[in-house]
């Protein structure tokens, strides 16, 4: 009729195996307990040498009843499942209907679910990591392209897309030899999200967004993970938003006009993991975080840098280009 599928989770059919258990024992123990209470019945009936024979055989049928329903309950609950599921036509397979489940729940089949259950979920692990690993190579290749290209053009990190507002002459952020040099006062100049001069999903600038991506298949690697702010580019009047928010904290946001997330080059992580899956707390209360340390000590390697690590007001989550400059 349906399927029982929770038949196939250990730890339940483990329970069913406990209550099969538990209902034999009380099969078992119940007539032993009559037999004896009966006895003591009669026996103290003899001793006292009153004759209550008619009341004591009715208290021991009531008894005896009692051990009958115990006996039937599950012998019934068993049969009604059976006929609720009469339309099962495997009953050799345990998920078919609750009384082949019942009757298969054993140590053997509680030991074999836990085997496919840890089978299927290493295989998922395995074609994870064959996934990340994926992920990595192609993130390594297209940073050596760039970096190759960067070569060729004396430019290290060239832009994917649309460069028009982003290049020297028209006062936006350009890289050069792996240096970003980004026009010092006004800011947010050339910030277009999520188009424009940004061609990835959060409107970083790209050279910058490609080793964010480098660092974050880095620490998969490494069995962690890092998710960064979907907010790449602060538009001016985002950051006179940012700065209203922020006000009450000293140093929680720049003086608009003063940020580099202006320019999309800077992000705020928005969570270091503990292991591939488990993130690290939340409201940034990222002590002691094994994914953010390792993240502090390998931004180099990608490029990139945390400045604000050792700054009055810390903000452990801020990364930026490793080498920057004004013009
Ligand atoms: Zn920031």
């Amino acid at each position: 009729m349906f399927q029982i599928l929770f038949c196939e989770q250990p730890g339940i059919v483990q329970v069913i195996y406990f209550l099969k258990v538990f209902l034999n024992l009380v099969r078992f123990v119940t007539p032993i307990i009559l037999i004896i209470t009966i006895s003591l019945d009669f026996y103290k009936n003899m001793l006292t040498g009153a004759n209550e024979k008619e009341s004591i055989i009715k208290k021991s049928s009531n008894k005896i009843m009692a051990c009958i329903i115990v006996f039937l309950v599950p012998t019934m609950i068993n049969l009604l499942l059976s006929i609720l599921n009469a339309a099962s036509i495997d009953t050799s397979d345990y998920t078919n209907d609750f009384a082949t489940c019942y009757k298969e729940a054993n140590p053997t089949l509680i030991t074999q679910l836990k085997e496919k259950q840890a089978l299927a979920l290493s295989n998922k692990e395995e074609e994870e990591r064959k996934k990340n690993l994926l992920n990595y190579a192609n993130v390594q290749a297209k940073f050596k392209e760039q970096e190759e290209k960067g070569k060729e053009n004396n430019v290290s990190g060239s832009y994917n897309g649309n460069t028009t507002n982003m290049n020297k002459q028209n006062g936006g952020v350009y890289v050069q030899n792996g240096v970003f040099y980004f026009p010092s006062g006004a800011s947010g100049k050339g910030c277009k999200t999520p188009n424009g001069s940004f061609n990835n999903p959060y409107g970083y600038h790209n050279e910058f967004w490609n080793r964010l991506q480098a660092l974050k298949q880095a620490a998969i690697q490494a069995g962690y993970n890092i998710d960064y702010s979907t907010q790449g580019c602060r538009t001016y009047s985002q950051q006179v938003a940012t700065y209203e928010k922020y006000r009450s904290t000293p140093g929680r946001a720049a003086k608009p006009g003063n940020s580099r997330h202006g320019w999309g080059i800077a992000s705020d992580v928005s969570a270091f993991y503990k292991n591939a899956t488990q993130k690290c707390g939340n409201n940034r209360s990222y002590s002691n975080c094994p994914g953010m340390k390792w993240a502090h000590e390998n931004a180099p390697k990608y490029g990139l840098n945390f400045p604000l690590l050792n700054a009055k007001y810390k903000e452990d989550w801020h990364i930026e280009p490793l080498n920057k400059k004004t013009y």
